[in-house]
């Protein structure tokens, strides 16, 4: 059993490598950027050069111009919540209840949808429209490979 506090979520992207046992994605040339630009505290998007698009999933073609000109570009990281749903049952050891999975969208392009984490709020808090901003959870692999997960936090007012 992995308790929450096990998990390290670092807003820079530095931290140690956490939490054994969490299902980590297979990276591939085209993932592996998202997965491991965090680890340098950026939240990378392919973007094509040619017409400014953004795509996500990663992919090697423009989604919308069909170039091959694409290439991961850091964006800001703040987005919004498009939908939510708080997850209340422990369907893996990794992941012990309440927590939040959400689609959020990016400010720079709203078709944009990561599926996520909201993170560091109590559950109940998340509404759809909320701003929030991304951070990383730091993972290693069976192979060694540290990722760096994005997930979002609500951005307070001040
Ligand atoms: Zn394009």
């Amino acid at each position: 059993m992995v308790h929450p506090a096990d998990t390290q979520s670092a807003a820079t992207g530095a931290g140690d490598p956490v939490t054994p046992g969490v299902p980590l994605p297979t990276l591939t040339p085209e993932t592996r950027p998202f997965f491991t630009e965090g680890l340098r505290g950026q939240l990378v998007i392919t973007t094509c050069e040619d017409c400014g698009y953004l795509s996500h999933p990663p992919v090697p073609v423009c989604s919308r111009c069909l170039s091959y000109s694409v290439s991961p570009q850091p964006v800001s990281g703040s987005a919004q919540v498009e939908a939510f749903s708080i997850n209340r049952y422990p369907w893996h050891p990794a992941f012990p209840p309440p927590y939040v999975v959400a689609i959020v969208s990016l400010r720079e392009q709203q078709s944009v949808h990561l599926t996520t984490n909201i993170v560091g709020c109590d559950p109940e808090e998340v509404r759809v429209g909320m701003d929030v901003a991304v951070r990383f959870d730091v993972h290693q692999t069976a192979e060694g490979d540290r990722l760096a997960l994005p997930v979002f936090t609500p951005v307070r007012d001040s």
